[in-house]
């Protein structure tokens, strides 16, 4: 069962195209990385998922019915620009934005305590939001995101301008919100986030979803057979250099490492029989190329056929 069904959605603003013919589908319960380069569109299908903007045509479709403003108290938002009041207290803000998500006075008491002592920030209720560093204030926003329990997060940037102790903490209650049930879109820069935490992806440039899909599948469907293995002895192994590219070879403390490539003809098991007569294996495994590695492989590749594109043109 799919939450979110974007379908066919494009949205123009004077002569600049945003969004271009996107459909989408997230799957209830998984957390979904939206992904691309700044200007791709990301923040444009955000507001509209978010109902700020509407799209000019496609639709969008929540829990199977278009998208409505009733909907929007099922939806938690985390917007890039941080939208606080500085001058207001750190409880009080809280407080008030917990009740314009719906919750009584006592429920938002009882929950926001709950969220201040997770985070061990009891001690700012008292303090005014503007005495709070940038990465301080983005965990109160994100405790006002999640206060009112969605079923659905929209997350723009969570981890910017926090530390890695904090982009932890943030990333471990994104999977504690997931167990519980909650699906979640992220549109993030921080690749080693989405590898730790997105099922699924979806990237997007200049307005077109380049590619969507499980975030395993993916890595395996662009992995170049890679393999990285360790032997006990430091002495140089005669690679065929017809089935195996070395790409890197280091050795220390009677060991020797490799990362190499097999080539097309040859594959693992031969590598491992080959390796074998030199030394005794201490490890061997398979290198899926990074997100970070697909994203810019991607883009790069969609940008240069544009261009060849437009020159044909
Ligand atoms: P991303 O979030 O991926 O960086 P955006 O959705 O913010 O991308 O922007 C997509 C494109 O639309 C960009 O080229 C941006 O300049 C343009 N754009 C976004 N919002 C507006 C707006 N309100 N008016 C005009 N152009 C806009």
């Amino acid at each position: 069962m799919n939450i979110i069904e974007v379908q066919n959605v494009t949205k123009k603003y004077s002569n600049h195209l945003a969004l271009d013919n996107i459909s989408l589908a997230i799957r209830k319960g998984i957390v979904y990385g939206l992904l691309g380069p700044n200007g791709a569109g990301k923040t444009t299908l955000i507001r509209i998922l978010n109902q700020i903007t509407a799209p000019d045509s496609g639709m969008v479709f929540f829990n199977g019915n278009p998208l409505s403003r009733k909907d929007i108290e099922k939806i938690g938002y985390l917007p890039e620009e941080r939208g606080l009041y500085k001058k207001m207290k750190v409880g009080e803000e809280a407080m008030y934005l917990a009740r314009l998500k719906g919750l009584s006075k006592n429920e938002a008491l009882e929950r926001l305590k709950y969220w201040f002592i997770k985070f061990e920030i009891q001690n700012w209720w008292n303090k005014k939001v503007e005495e709070l560093s940038k990465g301080m204030q983005q965990k109160l926003q994100f405790i006002t995101t999640v206060v009112h329990r969605p079923d659905f997060l929209i997350l723009d940037e969570p981890f910017s301008g926090l530390d890695p102790i904090n982009t932890n903490l943030i990333r471990q209650e994104l999977l504690e919100l997931k167990r519980q049930g909650t699906t979640i879109i992220i549109s993030t820069h921080n690749m080693a986030s989405v590898e730790e935490i997105c099922d699924e992806i979806c990237l997007i440039n200049k307005a077109h979803k380049i590619l969507e899909g499980n975030l395993v599948e993916i890595k395996q469907q662009f992995k170049e057979n890679i393999y990285s293995l360790t032997l006990d002895s430091e002495r140089e192994i005669p690679m065929l250099s017809e089935i195996y590219n070395v790409m890197e070879t280091s050795s220390s403390e009677n060991r020797r490492h490799y990362v190499v490539k097999v080539l097309e003809g040859g594959s693992a098991n031969q590598l491992l029989q080959h390796v074998m007569n030199y030394g005794n294996i201490l490890s061997f495994n398979e290198i899926l190329p990074s997100m970070n590695d697909i994203f810019i492989q991607q883009v790069e590749k969609y940008n240069s056929e544009l261009k060849m594109d437009n020159k044909s043109r």
